[in-house]
């Protein structure tokens, strides 16, 4: 029997018309590409976005056609956004850290047919427009002053919408039509498209915004650190507006002292990003003495979290650090860990090890560990296996991969990550597959290394690779990038380790680095790092460690 309720398509540019609607006054701050702060609300932005519909439709673009960005997180690039998807054409986000081939690459694959680009992508387009023979319109996202001259035909963006109609029709379309298309940073092979839907969106701004997620709501005042190209922003560009809480959009300007700027003017009560941006500003913070007047709580995902982050912002800032857990394939939320009712009744010393933990489930999908031959595996917490995930925000497949889906048999994607889940239903990344270190036979857990050496005093930051051995097959070394100002010894830190991780753990060696390089999205490099290590070889009696 087919149920009496009413049809109502789960398309994404209703969450712009409910915001401008409903929170019309709601203020989206950026700072902006020509200098100032900007202040818009979301009827502005609402505005903005059909005049930007109304462009591309004079364009000829269709839905379906891929239009690009290639910029930091602004009003217009929100603009941009929505103006796209609201006519079912596919936003698809640029990273303008990728190496120029990497670029080419991605926007030949993806066809883009539009770029709205940051007027300083301008010499990186010079670079990379005369191989990509689909881009037919550049639009920059900045004022006529500040648009730059280029020997490629380009617009600005102020011009391009000035006195448009703000009526283009948006919706409209099958709920499970394409929305977004963001390429994953492909550390083994080419770049990979991941296809997002108008409907996967929404389920997964619904989940996210749960409590037991990101738990935002129209009081808060949100930073949004991570990147809008980078895995579908942690979904915020939709959960921020859907409840209407203020949005405030750093632009190009990530650095500590900036991020402390907005966050101290706006009153930004949450935000979400990456650990290193939290490095940044903790460094920024101490170095100035600077407090956190108004920030309650953070996300932090994307990479493992350290101790030393939660300590730090909640001893000293009275800050709540939760992890999060996703990638680009799961739109990205997967797991985050907040404490279950069990968990809450810890002292908040004892919840810290659940804390470290990636986190529990968010509803509405499934997760399973499995061995190499795809047996399922205990969720004992002790027990690791490949992490393999299931749901209607997790991607079936690749756009435009001719092997067809990406699934087992029983429907689950393979993550690529190396994991535990405890009885508690907590899971914990212990690798990337392809990280893993095997000493013996026996798997170690790089991440779990890492995290402890950060807590180190003198540590800026720390990454573990294996190294060949002829007898353990492999061992891990850790490496090392000391604060400014620093000297250490080697034994400092093995002496530091010692207690905290399993004596056959230790690493057979400590050396000293200038810089850990970190990828386009701001994660240890670690196919660099072995790169930069060819040649190196363990110190004569590293095995007596173990
Ligand atoms: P990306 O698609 O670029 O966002 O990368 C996703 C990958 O980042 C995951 O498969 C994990 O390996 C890693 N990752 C994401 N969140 C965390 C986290 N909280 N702790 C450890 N690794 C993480």
């Amino acid at each position: 029997m087919k149920a009496l309720m009413q049809d109502w398509s789960m398309t994404l540019d209703k969450i712009l018309d409910h915001a401008a609607r409903w929170h019309g006054d709601r203020e989206v701050i950026t700072r902006s590409v020509e200098g100032p702060i900007v202040r818009a609300a979301y009827a502005d932005i609402h505005a903005g976005a059909k005049q930007v519909s109304h462009g591309l439709l004079e364009a000829g673009v269709k839905p379906g056609d891929r239009v690009a960005t290639l910029g930091w997180n602004s009003n217009r690039h929100l603009a941009v956004w929505y103006g796209t998807i609201g006519i079912g054409a596919v936003l698809h986000s640029l990273n303008p850290r990728l190496f120029p081939e990497q670029l080419v690459y991605i926007v030949n694959h993806a066809g883009d047919e539009m770029l709205f680009a940051d007027p300083f992508c301008a010499p990186l387009l010079e670079e990379i427009l005369p191989q990509c023979p689909t881009v037919r319109r550049v639009i920059f996202l900045s004022d006529l002053a500040h648009t730059p001259n280029t020997s490629f035909p380009s617009e600005s963006y102020e011009p391009w919408v000035a006195g448009r109609p703000i009526d283009a029709a948006w919706g409209g379309f099958d709920e499970n039509s394409a929305a977004g298309l963001c390429y994953t940073s492909g550390t083994t092979g080419n770049p990979k498209g991941v296809l997002y839907g108008h409907r996967s969106n929404y389920l997964h701004t619904m989940m996210s915004l749960q409590p037991d997620a990101l738990n935002l709501s129209a009081r808060d005042t949100v930073l949004l650190i991570v990147p809008m190209y980078h895995a579908n922003a942690w979904g915020v560009m939709y959960s921020a507006p859907m409840v209407g809480a203020k949005l405030v959009l750093p632009g190009q300007k990530m650095d500590g002292a900036s991020l402390h700027e907005l966050i101290e003017t706006e009153g930004v009560t949450y935000s979400a990003g990456v650990p290193t941006n939290w490095q940044m500003l903790l460094a920024h913070l101490k170095e100035t003495r600077g407090k956190l007047t108004t920030l309650q709580r953070v996300t932090v995902g994307g990479a493992a979290l350290p101790e030393s982050i939660i300590l730090t912002l909640r001893d000293d800032y009275g800050v709540d650090v939760i992890q999060g857990w996703g990638m680009t394939e799961t739109s990205p939320l997967g797991t985050v860990s907040v404490p279950s009712s069990k968990v809450a009744k810890l002292s908040i010393d004892e919840q810290i090890v659940y804390k470290l933990k990636q986190g529990r489930l968010l509803c509405n999908l499934d997760l399973k560990l499995v061995d190499d031959e795809d047996r399922r595996l205990p969720h004992d917490g002790t027990t690791f296996g490949r992490l393999m995930i299931k749901g209607p925000t997790v991607a079936s497949g690749y756009y435009g991969d001719r092997h067809g889906d990406a699934l087992d048999d029983e429907g689950f994607f393979d993550t690529g990550d190396v994991s535990t889940i405890d009885a508690d239903g907590y899971m914990q990344i212990t690798d990337r597959a392809k990280d893993v270190i095997k000493s013996g036979g026996e798997w170690i857990s790089s991440i779990d290394v890492e995290n402890f050496a950060m807590g180190h005093r003198k540590a800026a930051l720390c990454a573990v690779i294996g190294v060949t051995h002829p007898k353990w097959d492999e061992r891990p070394i850790l490496l090392v990038q000391l604060k400014p100002g620093q000297a250490a010894e080697g034994h400092e830190f093995l002496d530091f380790l010692d207690g905290k991780i399993p004596k056959w753990w230790m690493p057979d060696d400590v050396v000293f680095v200038d810089e850990i390089p970190l990828g386009p999205t701001g994660k240890i490099d670690k196919k660099l790092l072995r790169q930069r290590l060819t040649g190196y070889s363990l110190p004569f009696d590293a095995a007596v460690t173990r």
